[in-house]
C-alpha cells in the first residue's frame, strides 16, 4: 500500500466525516430491542427535514440507489402505465431501462448529452395528454454522468399548467443533501437518494421519500413487489421496526450524517457544494477545456465531467492520476468513456482538498501530454476560494453575520 491516503473525488461513494466513522464504531445490536424505535423514528423524522417535506413518509431499504428507482416505480405503477422520461446520461438512461424492465411504456425522450430535462417537450407532451395516459413523470435531478443539474420546479409548473395528475418521480441521488431539493415546494412525489453520495455513508441504503398522493397510489398500484413493499415497511415503520432485517449500522451512521448536515445548515451545505463547485469550474476554464454541461444553467455542483480534448484517452488520465498519485476521478462513462474525465466535489470536502484533486487532475492530463500548464488550474481555483473564503466564512455564522 502505498503511504499517505488515497484521495478519492469520485461521485460516490464520497468522503466519510470522521464523526461518523466513529458512530458506526459500535457492536452489532437487536433491531427487536425495545430501545431501537430511538433511532429509527428519530431517522425518520429528520429525514424529511433533509428532504424538505412535511406530509408523506421516507422509508430506508438495505440497498443502493437503484433500489431506491425500483421501489418508487413498483410501488406506485402499473405494468402497461405510460411514463414520460428523457435520457441525458448514463443514470438517466439507466432508470429508463429499469422501467422497461418492469413493464412500463417509456416515453422516453432522447436528449444531448450535457443538457437538462427537456421541459418544454415535457410541458407539450403534457399538454397533450388530455386522457392523462401519462402516470409519471421521471426526473433525473443530477446527471452524474454528465454533471447536468436539471430544473425540478420547472417540471413540477409544466405538470400544474395543465393540472397533470401525473406523480413526479425524481432520481436524487448525488443531488439530495448537496445541492437545494424541495420536495414539498416542487411538488415532488416519489424522490431516491443512496447513502453514498450526499449522505457520506458507505453503500447500502436506498432513502426513498414518498409523498401522501405517491402513498395514495400505492394502494392500487399493481407491479410486483416484496423486497421493497412500502406496504410492509409502513406497517412495522409506524413503530420504529423494519418487515427484515435493517442495516442498523448505516442507520447509526445515517443518525451521525443527518446531524453534521443540520449541524451545519442545509442552505450553508448547499452554498459549499456551489463554491467548492465554481473553483473546479474556474479551473476548467483555466486548461482551456470544457465542461460536458452546455449551459451553466446546467451546471453541477456536485461533479464536473470534463471532456479531454480530441485525440487524448481521458481512461488514461484516471489511470495514470490513480496509479501514480494515489487519487480517484471518476471516469467517462458509457458513450462518454475516453472522452471524459469527472471530478466528484460532493460530500465532506473543503478548499484545500479540492485544490488537491486539481493538482491531481493537472498532473495526471500534463503526463498523458495533454497540453495544459501546470498550476493554471490550481491557482484559479486558489483564487477563487481566497476571494470567497471570508464571505463563505461569515455567511455559516449567522450570529456573527447579524
Ligand atoms: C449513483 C447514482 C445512481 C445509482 O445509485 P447506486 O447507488 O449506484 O445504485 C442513480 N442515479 C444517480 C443520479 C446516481 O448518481
Amino acid at each position: 500500500m502505498p503511504a499517505g491516503f488515497n484521495s478519492l473525488f469520485i461521485p460516490g461513494p464520497t468522503n466519510f466525516p470522521n464523526e461518523l466513522r466513529a458512530a458506526m464504531n459500535l457492536p452489532a445490536e437487536d433491531q427487536r430491542s425495545p430501545d431501537f424505535p430511538k433511532l429509527s423514528l428519530g431517522l425518520f423524522r429528520d429525514l424529511k427535514k433533509i428532504f424538505q417535506m412535511e406530509d408523506g413518509q421516507v422509508f430506508m431499504f438495505p440497498g443502493s440507489g437503484t433500489g431506491g428507482w425500483e421501489s418508487a416505480i413498483t410501488n406506485t405503477l402499473s405494468p402497461g402505465d405510460t411514463v414520460l422520461a428523457s435520457d441525458f446520461g448514463q443514470f438517466s438512461h439507466l432508470w429508463i431501462d429499469l422501467c422497461q424492465r418492469h413493464g412500463l411504456n417509456v416515453d422516453a425522450i432522447d436528449v444531448d448529452w450535457g443538457e437538462g430535462v427537456p421541459v418544454d417537450i415535457y410541458a407539450d407532451r403534457l399538454a397533450k395528454d388530455k386522457e392523462h395516459r401519462i402516470k409519471a413523470v421521471l426526473v433525473c435531478h443530477n446527471e452524474t454522468a454528465t454533471g447536468v443539474t436539471s430544473d425540478i420546479a420547472a417540471v413540477r409548473k409544466a405538470l400544474d399548467a395543465v393540472s397533470h395528475p401525473a406523480l413526479l418521480m425524481v432520481d436524487g441521488v448525488s443531488s439530495i443533501a448537496s445541492i437545494d431539493f424541495r420536495m414539498a415546494e416542487w411538488g415532488v412525489d416519489l424522490a431516491v437518494s443512496g447513502s453514498q453520495k450526499g449522505f457520506m455513508l458507505p453503500t447500502g441504503l436506498a432513502i426513498v421519500a414518498a409523498s401522501a398522493k405517491a402513498l395514495e397510489a400505492s394502494k392500487t398500484a399493481k407491479c410486483p413487489r416484496c423486497f421493497f413493499s412500502f406496504d410492509d415497511m409502513m406497517a412495522a415503520n409506524k413503530d420504529g421496526y423494519f418487515p427484515y432485517t435493517p442495516a442498523t449500522t448505516l442507520m447509526r451512521g445515517l443518525r451521525a450524517s443527518i446531524d453534521i448536515l443540520l449541524d451545519e445548515g442545509l442552505e450553508n451545505v448547499f452554498a459549499r457544494h456551489n463554491r467548492l463547485a465554481e473553483g473546479v469550474r474556474k479551473a476548467v476554464s483555466a486548461w482551456n477545456l470544457d465542461l460536458v454541461a452546455k449551459d451553466p444553467k446546467w451546471y453541477s455542483d456536485t461533479v464536473s465531467a470534463i471532456y479531454v480534448p480530441d485525440g487524448f484517452d481521458a481512461t488514461e488520465v484516471a489511470r495514470i492520476a490513480y496509479g501514480r498519485y494515489n487519487l480517484s476521478l471518476g471516469s467517462g462513462l458509457s458513450r462518454l468513456s475516453g472522452r471524459v474525465f469527472r471530478i466528484g466535489h460532493l460530500g465532506w470536502l473543503n478548499d484545500l482538498m479540492l485544490v488537491q484533486a486539481i493538482a491531481g487532475a493537472e498532473m495526471a492530463m500534463a503526463d498523458v501530454g495533454i497540453p495544459i500548464e501546470l498550476g493554471s488550474g490550481v491557482a484559479a481555483a486558489q483564487q477563487h476560494y481566497r476571494q470567497t473564503a471570508a464571505l463563505a466564512e461569515l455567511a455559516a455564522q449567522p450570529a456573527l453575520a447579524s
